[in-house]
Protein backbone atom coordinates (compact mmCIF):
# COMPACT_ATOMS: atom_id res chain seq x y z
CA UNK A 1 0.00 0.00 0.00
CA UNK A 2 1.02 3.21 -0.69
CA UNK A 3 1.84 5.83 2.08
CA UNK A 4 -0.53 7.96 3.21
CA UNK A 5 -0.80 11.51 2.22
CA UNK A 6 -0.76 14.31 4.54
CA UNK A 7 -3.45 16.89 4.86
CA UNK A 8 -4.47 19.79 6.53
CA UNK A 9 -8.11 21.07 7.85
CA UNK A 10 -9.01 23.97 9.13
CA UNK A 11 -12.09 24.50 10.85
CA UNK A 12 -14.44 27.32 13.35
CA UNK A 13 -17.09 26.78 15.58
CA UNK A 14 -18.31 27.91 18.84
CA UNK A 15 -20.10 27.57 22.46
CA UNK A 16 -23.20 28.54 22.27
CA UNK A 17 -25.21 29.86 25.84
CA UNK A 18 -27.94 31.54 26.89
CA UNK A 19 -28.51 32.89 30.24
CA UNK A 20 -31.50 31.97 32.42
CA UNK A 21 -31.69 33.78 36.07
CA UNK A 22 -27.77 32.52 37.74
CA UNK A 23 -26.83 29.71 35.23
CA UNK A 24 -25.63 29.44 31.87
CA UNK A 25 -26.96 26.53 29.86
CA UNK A 26 -24.92 25.57 26.32
CA UNK A 27 -25.96 24.28 23.39
CA UNK A 28 -24.52 20.98 22.24
CA UNK A 29 -24.81 18.73 18.94
CA UNK A 30 -24.96 14.86 18.84
CA UNK A 31 -23.48 13.20 16.11
CA UNK A 32 -22.93 9.36 15.06
CA UNK A 33 -26.53 8.39 15.53
CA UNK A 34 -26.12 10.50 19.03
CA UNK A 35 -23.14 8.47 20.13
CA UNK A 36 -20.92 11.57 20.20
CA UNK A 37 -21.51 14.80 21.97
CA UNK A 38 -19.91 17.67 20.84
CA UNK A 39 -19.53 21.60 19.49
CA UNK A 40 -21.12 22.61 16.05
CA UNK A 41 -18.22 23.92 13.61
CA UNK A 42 -17.62 23.47 10.08
CA UNK A 43 -14.59 23.63 7.68
CA UNK A 44 -13.61 27.43 6.90
CA UNK A 45 -14.44 28.39 3.14
CA UNK A 46 -12.40 29.98 0.77
CA UNK A 47 -12.15 33.66 1.45
CA UNK A 48 -13.94 33.59 4.95
CA UNK A 49 -12.94 34.93 8.53
CA UNK A 50 -12.99 32.15 10.79
CA UNK A 51 -15.72 34.05 12.86
CA UNK A 52 -17.72 34.10 9.82
CA UNK A 53 -17.35 30.41 9.06
CA UNK A 54 -18.14 29.78 13.16
CA UNK A 55 -21.47 31.80 12.96
CA UNK A 56 -22.69 29.95 9.95
CA UNK A 57 -21.63 26.91 10.93
CA UNK A 58 -23.46 27.60 14.48
CA UNK A 59 -26.15 28.69 12.30
CA UNK A 60 -26.74 25.56 9.81
CA UNK A 61 -26.14 23.05 12.44
CA UNK A 62 -28.00 24.10 15.55
CA UNK A 63 -30.43 26.40 13.75
CA UNK A 64 -29.17 28.88 15.99
CA UNK A 65 -28.53 32.16 15.79
CA UNK A 66 -25.38 33.80 17.85
CA UNK A 67 -22.76 36.59 18.06
CA UNK A 68 -19.34 36.36 19.10
CA UNK A 69 -18.19 37.43 22.37
CA UNK A 70 -14.99 36.33 22.86
CA UNK A 71 -12.40 33.35 21.67
CA UNK A 72 -11.90 30.50 23.72
CA UNK A 73 -8.94 28.91 21.57
CA UNK A 74 -7.96 26.37 18.92
CA UNK A 75 -7.82 22.29 19.12
CA UNK A 76 -5.78 20.19 17.14
CA UNK A 77 -5.94 16.70 16.29
CA UNK A 78 -5.51 13.92 13.88
CA UNK A 79 -7.51 11.56 11.58
CA UNK A 80 -7.33 8.77 8.90
CA UNK A 81 -9.92 8.72 5.89
CA UNK A 82 -9.31 5.29 4.85
CA UNK A 83 -10.47 5.47 1.59
CA UNK A 84 -8.24 8.51 0.68
CA UNK A 85 -5.14 7.18 2.44
CA UNK A 86 -4.97 10.32 3.93
CA UNK A 87 -4.11 11.51 6.77
CA UNK A 88 -5.43 15.03 8.08
CA UNK A 89 -3.70 17.71 10.66
CA UNK A 90 -6.82 19.40 11.63
CA UNK A 91 -7.27 22.59 13.98
CA UNK A 92 -10.65 24.18 15.22
CA UNK A 93 -10.60 27.99 16.16
CA UNK A 94 -13.44 28.15 19.03
CA UNK A 95 -15.28 31.04 19.98
CA UNK A 96 -18.00 31.81 22.90
CA UNK A 97 -21.29 32.85 21.41
CA UNK A 98 -24.43 34.54 22.70
CA UNK A 99 -27.49 33.29 21.40
CA UNK A 100 -29.94 35.87 19.75
CA UNK A 101 -32.38 33.87 18.06
CA UNK A 102 -33.28 30.81 16.42
CA UNK A 103 -34.83 27.34 17.32
CA UNK A 104 -32.81 23.66 17.79
CA UNK A 105 -35.46 22.17 16.12
CA UNK A 106 -34.25 23.76 12.96
CA UNK A 107 -30.75 21.82 13.27
CA UNK A 108 -29.37 20.56 9.66
CA UNK A 109 -29.65 16.81 9.03
CA UNK A 110 -25.55 16.68 9.55
CA UNK A 111 -26.21 16.62 13.28
CA UNK A 112 -28.69 13.68 15.09
CA UNK A 113 -29.87 16.69 18.02
CA UNK A 114 -29.46 20.17 19.46
CA UNK A 115 -29.95 19.86 23.28
CA UNK A 116 -29.28 22.64 26.05
CA UNK A 117 -26.96 21.32 28.99
CA UNK A 118 -25.98 23.32 32.10
CA UNK A 119 -22.32 23.86 31.67
CA UNK A 120 -21.92 20.74 34.73
CA UNK A 121 -23.47 18.60 32.59
CA UNK A 122 -21.92 19.53 29.39
CA UNK A 123 -18.63 18.98 30.73
CA UNK A 124 -19.71 15.17 31.61
CA UNK A 125 -20.98 14.40 28.26
CA UNK A 126 -18.79 15.96 25.62
CA UNK A 127 -16.99 12.61 24.09
CA UNK A 128 -13.40 14.80 23.14
CA UNK A 129 -10.55 16.02 25.24
CA UNK A 130 -10.22 19.54 23.01
CA UNK A 131 -14.00 19.92 23.61
CA UNK A 132 -13.84 19.62 27.60
CA UNK A 133 -10.82 21.79 27.97
CA UNK A 134 -12.61 24.52 25.57
CA UNK A 135 -16.26 23.88 27.37
CA UNK A 136 -13.69 24.65 30.84
CA UNK A 137 -12.37 28.29 29.13
CA UNK A 138 -15.96 29.08 28.39
CA UNK A 139 -17.36 28.14 32.14
CA UNK A 140 -14.65 30.41 33.67
CA UNK A 141 -15.55 33.13 31.32
CA UNK A 142 -19.35 32.56 32.12
CA UNK A 143 -18.86 32.32 36.27
CA UNK A 144 -16.22 35.87 35.45
CA UNK A 145 -19.10 37.85 33.45
CA UNK A 146 -21.76 36.64 35.99
CA UNK A 147 -19.73 37.67 39.09
CA UNK A 148 -19.35 41.44 37.38
CA UNK A 149 -22.64 41.55 36.46
CA UNK A 150 -22.90 41.67 32.98
CA UNK A 151 -24.22 38.88 30.73
CA UNK A 152 -21.50 38.58 28.42
CA UNK A 153 -17.68 39.79 28.06
CA UNK A 154 -19.04 41.53 24.67
CA UNK A 155 -15.39 42.38 24.34
CA UNK A 156 -14.20 42.53 20.45
CA UNK A 157 -12.89 39.10 19.22
CA UNK A 158 -9.22 38.71 17.68
CA UNK A 159 -9.67 39.24 13.83
CA UNK A 160 -7.38 37.69 11.16
CA UNK A 161 -6.18 34.63 12.91
P1 LIG B 1 -16.24 19.55 10.03
O1 LIG B 1 -17.37 19.58 11.04
O2 LIG B 1 -15.09 20.42 10.46
O3 LIG B 1 -16.69 19.80 8.64
P2 LIG B 1 -16.14 16.63 9.79
O4 LIG B 1 -17.48 16.40 10.37
O5 LIG B 1 -15.92 16.32 8.35
O6 LIG B 1 -15.62 18.10 10.11
P3 LIG B 1 -14.58 15.83 12.10
O7 LIG B 1 -15.70 16.23 13.00
O8 LIG B 1 -13.29 16.57 12.22
O9 LIG B 1 -15.03 15.83 10.57
O10 LIG B 1 -14.33 14.29 12.30
C1 LIG B 1 -13.29 13.60 11.61
C2 LIG B 1 -12.74 12.54 12.55
O11 LIG B 1 -12.14 13.18 13.68
C3 LIG B 1 -13.82 11.61 13.13
O12 LIG B 1 -13.24 10.31 13.23
C4 LIG B 1 -14.10 12.18 14.50
O13 LIG B 1 -14.51 11.16 15.40
C5 LIG B 1 -12.76 12.75 14.90
N1 LIG B 1 -12.89 13.95 15.74
C6 LIG B 1 -13.80 14.94 15.63
N2 LIG B 1 -13.63 15.90 16.57
C7 LIG B 1 -12.56 15.50 17.31
C8 LIG B 1 -11.86 16.06 18.43
N3 LIG B 1 -12.24 17.22 18.99
N4 LIG B 1 -10.81 15.38 18.91
C9 LIG B 1 -10.40 14.22 18.36
N5 LIG B 1 -11.01 13.63 17.30
C10 LIG B 1 -12.07 14.26 16.77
Amino acid sequence: MRPASLKRQTSAGGIIFKNEGEESSVALVAVRAGAVWTLPKGLIEKGEKPEETAVREVREETGLEARIVDFLGSVSYWYFMRNENTKYRKTVYYYLMELQDGAPEDHDREVDEVAWFSVGDALKVLTYRGDIEIMGRAKDILRDARKSGSPAKGGCPPFGI
